[in-house]
Parts: C-alpha cells; sequence; structure tokens
C-alpha cells in the first residue's frame, strides 16, 4: 500500500467530532500514540535492559509496528485535516534532509538549518 492509497483507506476508518474541521484531536492522539510506542520501549528497557531492535523478539516487534501504525494513521488523519496528500508529507521531509545533508547541516539544532 503506498501513501495515496494508506490515506484513502484509513480516511475511511476516520469518525471523530467535527471530522474535517478538527486539528485538535488527530493532533492530541498523535502525541498519544507516539507515546504508547516509546512507553513500550521505555519498559522493555528498563526491565530487560533492551537498546536496540535487535533485542527485540517477534511479539515485541509485533507490538511495536502496530502502534507505528497508529501513528501513521494520525499522522494521515493530520494530514487530511489540513487539506494535504500523506505522499507531499512524506515527499517535503525527504526534500527538507536532503537538503540539510547537502549543505552539511544535518546535525545541526533548529526547525529551520
Ligand atoms: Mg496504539
Amino acid at each position: 500500500v503506498n501513501f495515496q492509497e494508506y490515506q484513502h483507506l484509513a480516511t475511511k476508518t476516520a469518525s471523530y467530532p467535527d471530522l474535517g474541521n478538527n486539528i485538535i484531536y488527530p493532533a492530541l492522539k498523535l502525541a498519544g500514540e507516539s507515546g504508547e510506542a516509546a512507553d513500550k520501549i521505555g519498559k522493555w528497557w528498563r526491565n530487560h535492559g533492551f537498546t536496540s531492535g535487535k533485542q527485540l523478539n517477534e511479539e515485541q516487534i509485533h507490538l511495536l509496528v502496530l502502534e507505528l501504525g497508529d501513528v501513521l494513521w494520525y499522522i494521515a488523519a493530520l494530514a487530511n485535516e489540513l487539506g494535504v496528500p500523506l505522499e507531499a508529507v512524506a515527499a517535503s521531509n525527504i526534500d527538507k534532509l536532503y537538503d540539510r545533508l547537502e549543505r552539511g547541516t544535518i546535525k545541526g539544532e533548529g526547525d529551520t538549518r
């Protein structure tokens, strides 16, 4: 499934108040789902000392893949609310990163370097 297909299919499952006029709900849930992924990793680090994906078992990887999917869903929902194709979000990120790479500022700080 490509970004365009994903955004189309994900949109069909969207259901929240003021859908189409609500950036608050997907923004808050995006942070929440990112937190769920980080929470799992934090617990595996605390309980098992895992610091590498190579230390995770198949079930742990599966659980993280599900959380990353949740994150992606809310990114798509927020892109929808902005009227922006998910593909454009991905493309602009790559453009930004490669521009930094070419200018040698990839390791710098600040949003607009
Ligand atoms: Mg989740």
